[in-house]
This record gives structure tokens, sequence and C-alpha cells, in this order.
């Protein structure tokens, strides 16, 4: 069985405590990788290594570091094929959303920060008695930087862009559920002749691996993309040492339906609920409407989900792969018997999948579910599910449809559809989030602030967010006579 490696100071190694733990094909429910579990020994290796990069890599110019930047680029390019297949297998994810959405999305990673770099810019204030206020950014040192496995290799390098643009040099910890592409950006690294230890990947648990990156005390700045739990538990753990913390975190987002809304809303609330099945954290997981078109509008959104084919990931016409472990099925089959407890109506789906390509039986796959009929306070309708799960209730007015869209915990994202710019406007407005969509929804603009209010999160990434995260600014006071 093939294993993955760490990726140290330019080197491809194997875990120091030589522990491995099995990757899983979730669309066939089988190992077919080995990856490291690795500990604060592999850890420490990697903070070292990057320290010993830090010097010189701080010190490139930003001409230099935005070539390089392209140069990952441009590796990446001559790999997609193979990069969207490893994602497809890796996360059960249908091998048409890994090659058309998300790695393009990793080559505009490294592109857009590679221009960015060039086209910042800094402040300075002249003050009264002949002084010059400057203010001057400098990288902030040895980063650490943790990612999910729902958008695995957009994610990370979401965060390794930005950071390595910037001056610092980074450890990352993908997460463990889908390591393959990190593995192959390793190789990419190293065909791309990028200087050793200025990027360095270690596989392994959050728990090991990961909690023992937050702790380290070389460690001064963390970036974490993941669950609203163990960011909670990330920001108890780093407060103490005052690391600065970026917390990337779940949604529970809204789905706002007028009844002028554009004919598209349809199609794309039910992308929203069910794109990458459920397991974006922008999803539009409670979809509410007018209450004027609700019964309509309910009946024509089954009938388009019901539509979904779900399958085999590696066919190119599956909308709708499989969950990406065997957690997230048995976390899909709870909360379906968790909405029928509550009193909802399952409308479609509310079970395990069994898809018709044979190598796919044993997968982890669950059917596209609608839910109607619960209260919004109803833990279905709060809790982040992450699976193809979706809530449909009706709305009054507008005012009904704000108090409905902010009676929960997250504060992620929301989409909002009507033709009345007026109302869409009051709606942006009043939502507690950190994204608001008007008639569209998960259009990403890489210069824009990425990032969610209350319980989605802390601090925002994207465009100048991003390079002021990973730069620490300092004034610098100059008097002329
Ligand atoms: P997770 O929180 O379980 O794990 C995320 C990462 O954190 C993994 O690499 C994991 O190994 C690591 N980790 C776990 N415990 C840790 C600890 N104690 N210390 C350090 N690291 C630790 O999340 P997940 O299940 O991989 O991802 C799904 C979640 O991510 C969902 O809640 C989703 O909404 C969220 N998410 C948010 C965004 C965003 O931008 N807001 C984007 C994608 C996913």
């Amino acid at each position: 069985m093939q294993r993955i490696g760490n990726y140290i100071g330019g080197e491809i190694v194997p875990p120091v405590n030589g522990q491995w733990m099995d990757n899983v094909d979730p669309a066939v429910g089988r190992p077919y990788a080995l990856t490291p579990a690795s500990d604060s020994a592999d850890v420490d290796r990697a903070v070292a290594a990057a320290e010993a990069a830090y010097p010189a890599w701080s010190a490139t110019s930003v001409e230099e570091r935005a070539a390089v930047l392209m140069r990952l680029r441009e590796a990446i390019d001559r790999r997609k094929d193979q990069l969207a297949m490893a994602e497809c297998i890796d996360g059960g994810k249908p091998i048409t959303r890994a090659r058309d959405h998300e790695i393009p999305r990793v080559l505009s990673n490294f592109r857009y920060f590679a221009a960015a770099i060039q086209h910042n810019h800094s402040e300075l204030y002249p003050g009264a008695n002949n002084t010059l206020n400057m203010i001057l950014r400098r990288p902030r040192g040895v980063v650490g930087l943790i990612s999910p496995w729902n958008l695995p290799l957009y994610l990370l390098t979401w965060k390794v862009a930005p950071a390595i643009a910037t001056g610092n040099t980074c450890v990352a910890k993908p997460s463990e559920v889908t390591p393959m592409t990190a593995h192959l950006f390793a190789e990419i690294c190293r065909e791309a002749e990028l200087p050793a230890g200025v990027v360095n990947i270690v596989h392994g648990r959050g728990a090991e691996a990961g909690a023992a990156l937050i702790n380290h005390e070389s460690i001064r700045t963390v970036s974490f993309t993941g669950g609203t739990a163990t960011g909670r538990a990330i920001a108890s753990a780093v407060a103490p040492g005052f690391k600065k913390l970026s917390l990337e975190l779940g949604g529970k987002n809204p789905t706002i339906i007028f009844d002028d809304a554009p004919g598209a809303a349809l199609q794309a609330s039910v992308m929203a609920a069910f794109a990458n099945t459920g397991q974006i954290c922008l999803c539009g997981s409670r979809i509410l409407v007018q209450q004027t078109i609700y019964e309509s509008f309910v009946k024509s959104f089954v009938q388009e989900a019901e539509k979904l084919r779900v399958g085999d990931p590696l066919d190119g016409a599956t909308q709708i792969g499989s969950l990406v472990s065997h957690d997230q099925l048995q976390k899909s089959i709870r909360y379906a018997a968790l909405a029928r407890e509550e009193g909802g109506r399952i409308l479609l789906g509310g079970e395990r999948f069994r898809p018709a390509a044979e190598r796919c039986r044993d997968g982890f796959f669950f059917s596209p579910t609608v839910v109607v009929g619960l209260d919004s306070k109803a833990r279905t309708c709060q809790e982040e599910i992450f699976g193809p799960i979706v809530t449909i209730a009706p709305f009054r007015d507008l005012d009904h449809a704000i108090a409905l869209a902010n009676d929960t915990g997250y504060g992620l994202s929301a989409s909002v559809w009507t033709q009345n710019i007026d109302k869409a406007h009051r709606v942006a407005g009043a939502v507690d989030c950190g994204t608001v969509w008007i008639n569209c929804w998960l259009v990403r603009d890489l210069r824009v602030p990425f990032g969610g209010t209350k319980q989605s999160g802390l601090g925002r990434e994207g465009g100048d967010e991003a390079l002021r995260f990973f730069t620490e600014p300092k004034n610098v006071c100059l008097r002329v006579n």
C-alpha cells in the first residue's frame, strides 16, 4: 500500500515514531494508502527546518518570492489532472468538482498572492515637527497552518500561498482524513525547487500532530480552518501564549427566497444545499421561503433534488459523491433520525444510499435529504450537519426572514434571492454574517475579506486581510531636519 510521507526540510520522510494510519477511499469504504500518525517529534523537526529556512527566505525580495509562487503554480498546473483524481478518490467528491472547481482554485491561490505582494503598499504619515511615520510590515516568523478535509488542497494552499508570499516559513498540518493532495504538493514543492524548509508538512491526527503544532513555543501565529469545537479548543490553548490566531469555522447558512426571486433561485438553492455532498462551510443548509410561494417551491425543490445523480465519484456524470468518511455518514444518519424525532417530515432521502456501481456498494453515500415542518429552534435547524440534509421553512415578510436568518449561533454566509434591490440590500445589511450573496451563491473573488461572525470564526482571510494577518506592522518614526 502506498505510504504518504511528511515533508520536512525539503525531504519526504516517514514519521519518527514509525506509526501509520489508514487512508480510506470513502466511495468504496476501504483503505488504499497509509498516512503518517506523526506526533511532537515530527513537529519539532518541521519547526526547526522552518526556523532554519526563515532568515534567508524572509530576506528575499518581493519579486523573488513572486517568481517562486509562480513556479509552484506552473508545477501544480502540470500535475492538475493527477491532483484532481487524487482529490476525488481521497474525499469521495465528483471528479468534475475536483477538476473544474477545486484544482483551478489552487492555481488561483498562487497566482493571486504572487501578484498581490507586488502590488502591495504601505502607509506613510507626514507629521508635525518634520516627522515621517512609516508603517513597515515584517513577516511573523514560522507560522502554523491547519486545514480541514472538505476542500483539502484548495484550503491548504489558501493559507500556504499568502504565508510564504509575505516572507514567513510554515509548518502545515492537513486533515488526516484527506492527506493525499498535500503529499503530492510536497513532491511539487521539490519539483519547483522551493528552498528547503520554507514549506513543511506534517501529517497526523489533530489531537497529536495538530496540538503539538499550535502549542509549539516557536509558533507565534496560527491559521486554522475547521470545525467550531476544534476552533474553540485551539483558541483556549493558544490564548495564554498571546499567539496571533485566525479561525475559519463552521456555518449554518440561510438561503432566503422571496416570492419575487429570479427563476435561477431554484437550481442555485439545490446546489447550495447539496454541492460536495453538503460538505462546504458555505452550503445553504437552511432554506427560508416566503409563505406565498412556499408550497410550490418545496414541491419544485424536491423534484429538482430527486434528479441529482448520486454515485461513483469517478463517473463524469455524477453530481453528488460519497461523504468523506464513515464518521460523516454516521453523522448524517443520526441527524436524519433526530429530524424525525423533532417532528420534521422527510420529503426526500433520509437514508444511506447504495449506488449502482458495484465498486461503490460499501461506500459512505447518503441520499440528498429534504426536511420540512421543523421549528427554527430545532437542533436540526441549529447545528451544522455537514452532510446532504437541508431544512426548508416558510417566512411571512422581510422582518420575519431576517429574524429567522439570524436565529442561529453561526454567522458565516447567507444568500438572498429577490428582484427587489431595496429588499435585498436591507436583508444584506441586517443578517449577521461575513458574506452575503444576492441572487448568486459561492461566487468568490480572492480580493474580498472572507470569514465569519459569532461561532463561525474570528478574523478574515483573503486579499489584503491575509497579507495583514501574516505580517506584523511596525511604526518607524523618522525626524528629518
Ligand atoms: P476539524 O475541526 O475536525 O479538523 C480540522 C483540522 O484541525 C484537521 O486538520 C484536524 O486534524 C485538526 N485538529 C483537530 N483537533 C485539533 C487540535 N486539538 N489541535 C490542533 N488541530 C486539530 O474539522 P473538519 O471536520 O476537518 O472540517 C469540517 C469543518 O470545517 C466544518 O465545521 C466546516 O464548516 C469547517 N470549515 C470551515 C471553513 C471556513 O472557511 N469557515 C471552510 C471549510 C471548512
